[in-house]
C-alpha cells in the first residue's frame, strides 16, 4: 500500500479515482470558465493526466496564476492564458509542495513568471524532496524531461498572512489558516469579487489526500476560510463552486475524525475499521450522506490516517510516512 501512498501524495489520484469520475457529471476538465470579471478557472485534467486546477487573474499590467500545476499541466494553463490575455503571467501561486501543484514550477520560470508561496511549502519541499520527484519520474514523462535534479523551489516565500499584492484595480491576498492538507496550505482570496482559490485544503470531490495532512485541525482551517465573505470557491481539484464546498469539505473531516475517534473508544482496532479483502481495502465505517460529495476510493486511507493520528497524538502528517 506504501506504493499507493506516494503516488497520492504526488498527485497520482487517477486510477483510484476514475471510478468515479466516470459518474461525475459535473467535471469539465480542461475548460476554462470565467468567474468573475478577469477571474478564470480552469479545471485540469485528474482523470488522464493527474492535473490540479487553475486560477488565473488579470491584474492591470500582468496575471496571476494559481498553481504551477505539472510541467504538463502548466504549458497547457499557460497557452490557455495567452487566449484569455495577451499580459504576461507575473506570479504563479502554489497553493502547496505537491508535484500536481509544483512540479510545473521550473516551465513558469523559463517564461518568465516568479513563483511564490508560504515559507510552509518551500519547508514541505524539504521534508519531502527529491524523493518524490525521482520517484515521479518514473510515472510521468513530463517531470522526467524537465531533467531536473528534483523540484524547483518557489522563487520567492513570505510568512505574513494576509501577504497582499494589489495595483489599484485589484486587490489579491495570500491566506494562511494552519495545517490542513499540508504544512504550507495557502489561499488565494479576492475580497472585491469574494472569490477564494483553496488549493487542496479545500476540494469539491472525493479528492482528499490526508497523509501529509492534519486531519484533527483541518475543519479550524476551513474555519479560518469561512471567516471570510465568500460567493465563489475555487478549488484544487473537482469543479467550482460556492460556500457549501467550504461547508462540506469542514463536515467531512470532522465527520472523519468523529467516527474513527467514537470507533476507538469502542475498542475498535485498525483492522476492524479498514478491511483487506483480495488486495482491496474495504472501509467498515460509514460516514453520514450529508457528506458523500467527499467520500470516495480514499476512505480507507482515510481512517487509517485519522486511526494513526488519533493514536499517536500527533497529525498524520508527523508520522513516518
Ligand atoms: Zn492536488
Ligand atoms: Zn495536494
Amino acid at each position: 500500500m506504501r506504493r499507493t501512498r506516494l503516488l497520492l501524495s504526488m498527485g497520482f489520484v487517477v486510477l483510484l479515482s476514475l471510478a468515479f469520475l466516470i459518474t461525475r457529471t459535473d467535471a469539465q476538465p480542461n475548460t476554462i470558465k470565467q468567474i468573475a470579471p478577469g477571474v478564470w478557472f480552469r479545471e485540469g485534467d485528474l482523470e488522464h493526466q493527474g492535473h490540479c486546477n487553475n486560477i488565473i487573474i488579470e491584474m492591470k499590467d500582468y496575471l496571476i496564476v494559481v498553481d504551477a500545476n505539472f510541467p504538463s499541466g502548466a504549458r497547457a494553463a499557460m497557452a490557455d492564458a495567452k487566449k484569455i490575455s495577451s499580459k504576461p503571467v507575473k506570479y504563479v501561486f502554489d497553493t502547496h509542495h505537491h508535484g500536481d501543484h509544483a512540479y510545473g514550477n521550473a516551465v513558469w520560470t523559463q517564461a518568465g513568471a516568479m513563483t511564490i508561496a508560504y515559507q510552509g511549502v518551500a519547508d514541505e519541499m524539504k521534508r519531502y524532496e527529491p524523493a518524490r520527484w525521482k520517484a515521479s519520474e518514473k510515472e510521468r514523462k513530463d517531470v522526467a524531461d524537465m531533467k531536473q535534479p528534483g523540484p524547483q523551489p518557489p522563487q520567492q516565500t513570505f510568512t505574513d498572512s494576509p501577504h497582499v499584492i494589489t495595483d489599484g484595480t485589484r486587490r489579491v491576498e495570500f491566506r494562511f489558516f494552519g495545517w490542513a492538507h499540508t504544512r504550507g496550505d495557502g489561499f488565494v482570496y479576492l475580497p472585491q469579487e469574494r472569490v477564494l482559490c483553496t488549493g487542496d485544503a479545500v476540494a469539491n470531490g472525493p479528492y482528499n489526500f490526508t497523509g501529509d495532512g492534519n486531519i484533527g485541525n483541518w475543519p479550524k482551517v476551513v474555519d479560518g476560510a469561512l471567516k471570510l465573505n465568500v460567493d465563489h470557491v475555487l478549488p484544487g481539484h473537482g469543479p467550482a463552486g460556492g460556500r457549501e464546498v467550504l461547508v462540506g469539505q469542514r463536515a467531512f473531516m470532522l465527520e472523519l475524525h468523529n467516527a474513527v475517534q467514537a470507533a476507538i473508544k469502542a475498542g475498535k482496532k485498525v483492522d476492524d475499521l479498514v478491511k483487506s479483502q483480495d488486495g482491496k481495502q474495504l472501509a467498515q465505517l460509514q460516514l453520514p450522506d450529508s457528506v458523500k460529495n467527499w467520500v470516495g476510493p480514499s476512505l480507507p486511507d482515510q481512517i487509517k490516517d485519522a486511526y494513526n493520528e488519533i493514536t499517536n497524538k500527533k497529525p498524520a502528517g508527523d508520522l513516518p510516512h
